[in-house]
């Protein structure tokens, strides 16, 4: 038994009240066929929202089996209209993108029934469709159109069928077939309850009820009651319905949310793709600046590991400047002798090298070459871990001849020579014969320069013959322990200080800097460059998923009256919410895919074009799968709330 009670519902319109509903009551028999008419305006929809349980009133009872349903949740009232209520509604309410016989299935995927999906089936066959399962609805006919929707309203063997206006946008042929169609069902035992102007409709009911202004004027029976009463559904406890639903609808299978969002993203695929591309851009460039940060920090770290960390480096000019120039005059330079004094230090260091540099034009018969030059000592070879691959380096002998000796880089060599070999050639550097005695090991290209570009020569002769220089740039001293490194930069200092008579304001006029001090520094400074790439990137991916959040906010209110429809069909917030979600984190996944790809390609490019090392690190993918998903879920939150919110009348309204 369906009861209503003194039912009233105002809508307030600013300071006007509509009073749709005053004090109805009314009771419904199972196997009844109610027919409900009145003008326009008088509170017929009103009513079967109510009775539908798609709307509560504002007072009165609706008792239904065992409970009064006033008091039920939106939630729950969502299970009732999945399990008691058909609906058919004067504009079909099909979804356009999938097949009649997918359309009649959607009630049985909020019930948690999808292994019943035989039951659409036999559902088409019974309203005459089983040849037209497979059409999309706009190859249907409108008649055809409306017997989906009648075989979707019963899939779930509802208790009462709610038909707005069944055929009011139908042709008299279809019409009648729908009818027949209804009373057909009543025959069989289902109740039902039709809102309807046309008399002649009307007339195949079994009771009229005549509305007028929110109130029932007229009551009538048409014809006799059944001769055998249906039955209440065979144990209609509406608590018993709920806790089984919220089992069931607990695990609503997951794989058919998947497959509507997939639906959804793939019947927009254009503008899905935009949005993907979005998000793709932001992942690839993440991935591929951290790649080049990393990749820099890298090499650069295997260079300075390659110089050994117990050198010393003594300079004229102060350790910090500060940006302020200083005057000529008020910096120490260094002479030769200065490196053999330090040399004579050997309680704590075991080598020494000076050097000075500059740039050199080669040339080897006719072929140029614009290098860089580096006078050094015998030592830088050891110490420098430059011992010539191929021949050898200079001797003390020769340093002090100031012979024109030169150990060529790979990279001169490959421009000078070619495959060819250069050992004991001729070549000129600044117009001065040389010869080629030795090819240094390859060292590879650092994310600044190429530091296989340069030769080494003599550093006497650079200073006196080549680049004329009277002073050496910088001295290498190599520390004999890692231990005594304060203790040798101390006596370094002290002997600087004193050789060149430094007062006590001039001390800072020279600075020795240790390789590990260099190494931290290049690294914090590689360490900035890969965060700041890095977040320059990371912005780019936020536009993307702000891009995202646009398409699913439109696709929220293009789809609003999509989402009336599953939600009067049983669709609970949880449901919408989970199926706007995944499309949003499908989007974002799918673009995080290719972006990982896009990455990878992008970091071998720059490798392979610009010369720079790169590396992908697993990290960099991690961060960037769980930064799109988070993304997709982020961006994707508000509009799957907005879309779940929807109240289901005014979203089936919306046009
Ligand atoms: P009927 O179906 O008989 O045409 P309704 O039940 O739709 O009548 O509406 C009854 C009254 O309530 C009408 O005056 C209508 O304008 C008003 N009404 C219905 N829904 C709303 C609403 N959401 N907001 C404001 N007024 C409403």
């Amino acid at each position: 038994m369906i009861e209503l009670r003194h039912i009233t519902k105002t809508y307030k319109m600013g300071a006007v009240e509509v009073h749709a509903l005053r004090d109805v009551s009314l009771k419904i028999t199972p196997g009844e066929f109610v027919a409900i008419m009145g003008p326009s305006g008088s509170g017929k929809s009103t009513l079967m929202h109510i009775v539908g349980f798609l709307d509560r009133p504002d007072s009165g009872a609706y008792l239904l089996g065992d409970r009064d349903i006033t008091e039920l949740g939106d939630d729950e009232l969502a299970i009732l209209r999945n399990r008691l209520a058909g609906f058919v509604f004067q504009q079909f309410h099909l979804l356009p993108r999938i097949s009649a016989v997918e359309n009649a299935e959607l009630p049985l995927i909020y019930a948690g029934r999808r292994h019943l999906k035989e039951k659409a089936h036999e559902k088409m066959r019974e309203v005459g469709l089983a040849q037209r399962e497979s059409h999309r609805p706009n190859e249907l006919s409108g008649g055809e159109q409306q017997r989906v929707a009648i075989a979707r309203s019963l899939v779930n063997e509802p208790f009462i069928i709610f038909a707005d206006e069944p055929t009011g946008n139908l042709d008299t042929k279809s019409e009648e077939e729908i009818i027949a169609l209804l009373e057909d069902l009543n025959r069989k035992g289902k109740t039902i309850l039709m809102v309807t102007h046309e008399q002649e409709i009307a007339a195949r009911a079994r009771r009229i009820i005549r509305m007028r202004d929110g109130e029932i004027v007229a009551d009538e029976r048409k014809r006799a009651r059944r001769k055998k009463p249906v039955a209440m559904p065979q144990g209609l406890s509406i608590d018993a319905i709920l806790s089984e639903s919220r089992q069931t609808l607990a695990q609503a299978a997951f794989i058919d949310h998947f497959r509507q969002a997939l639906h959804a993203i793939v019947s927009h695929k254009m503008r899905s793709f935009l949005s993907m591309v979005g998000i793709l851009i932001g992942i690839a460039s993440v991935i591929a600046m951290l790649a080049l940060g990393q990749g820099a920090k890298e090499s650069i770290t295997k260079q300075l590991a390659s110089l050994g960390s117990n050198l010393l480096s003594i300079r004229p000019g102060a350790s910090q400047m500060g940006g302020v120039a200083l005057e000529a005059g008020t910096v120490t330079r260094f002479t030769l002798q200065d490196a053999d004094a330090i040399a004579k230090l050997t309680g704590t260091i075991s080598r020494v090298s000076p050097s000075v540099s500059g740039r050199g034009q080669l040339v080897y018969g006719n072929k140029n070459w614009n290098t860089q030059v580096l006078g050094t000592g015998t030592n830088y070879a050891p110490m420098r871990a430059a011992i010539p691959a191929i021949g050898r380096f200079f001797t003390e002998d020769e340093l002090r001849k100031r012979d024109k000796l030169v150990v060529l880089g790979t990279s001169v060599v490959t421009n000078l020579f070619g495959d060819a070999n250069p050992i004991n050639a001729a070549i000129k550097i600044n117009r001065i014969n040389f010869k080629v005695i030795g090819v240094m090991p390859k060292k590879g290209a650092s994310p600044f320069r190429d530091q296989d570009d340069v030769v080494v020569i003599p550093v006497t002769t650079a200073m006196y013959r080549v680049l004329g220089k009277q002073y050496v740039d910088f001295i290498d001293a190599e520390v004999r322990d890692p231990l005594l490194m304060d203790e040798a930069q101390d006596a370094i200092s002290k002997l600087v200080i004193k050789r060149h008579n430094l007062t006590k304001d001039r001390q800072d006029t020279f600075n020795i800097r240790n390789m590990a001090d260099i190494q931290a520094t290049l690294q914090s400074t590689t360490r900035t460059m890969t965060w700041l790439l890095g977040s320059i990137a990371a912005i780019s991916l936020l536009v993307g998923g702000i891009g995202i959040m646009n398409i699913m906010l439109v696709s929220v209110s293009e789809r609003t009256r999509e989402i009336g429809l599953r939600k009067a069909i049983g669709a609970r917030k949880k449901d919408i919410m989970v199926q706007f979600l995944i499309e949003a984190v499908l989007m974002t996944m799918s673009g995080g895919i290719a972006g990982i790809l896009c990455g990878i390609g992008m970091s071998f490019l720059l490798a392979l074009l610009a010369g720079w090392a790169t590396k992908v690190s697993i990290f960099a993918i991690v961060l960037a799968t769980t930064f799109s998903l988070f993304v997709g879920v982020g961006f994707g939150l508000w509009p799957a709330r907005q879309a779940a919110r929807l109240n289901p009348i005014e979203a089936l309204r919306y046009e």
